[in-house]
């Protein structure tokens, strides 16, 4: 007899409100290659907002763009996906500082 499936909904912005962030303002973990954001190429700058699962990299739909390193999960994805094309630099925030896990 098969067991019936129920479906499980997560709520990603709740789990990650609950982490504790130590923002470095000093000192920018992760920089793109230019501050003006709107140069940045568009299939580029479109994985990091698909992909960043903290929805740090943002596009409005006027094609204003954003991205703001506090409350990054030091996951890694962006360096992964664009690191040598839009990514300059990322680096592990300095001792003290960054995300504290509160769930594991
Ligand atoms: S390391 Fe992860 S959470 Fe931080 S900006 Fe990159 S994709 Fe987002």
């Amino acid at each position: 007899m098969m067991r019936e499936l129920k479906p499980i909904s997560v709520n990603v912005e709740n789990l990650i409100s609950v982490n504790k962030y130590c923002v470095d303002e000093e000192h920018k973990h992760i920089e793109l290659a230019s501050e003006d954001l709107g140069s940045l190429p568009d299939e580029e700058f479109g994985k990091l907002v698909r992909l960043c699962p903290a929805a740090l990299y943002k596009q409005q739909p006027d094609g204003t763009r954003s991205f703001d390193y506090a409350g990054c999960l030091e996951c890694g994805t962006c360096r992964i996906a664009c690191e040598g094309t839009i990514l300059r630099t990322w680096e592990n925030p300095g001792p003290g500082m960054g995300v504290t896990y509160r769930f594991g």
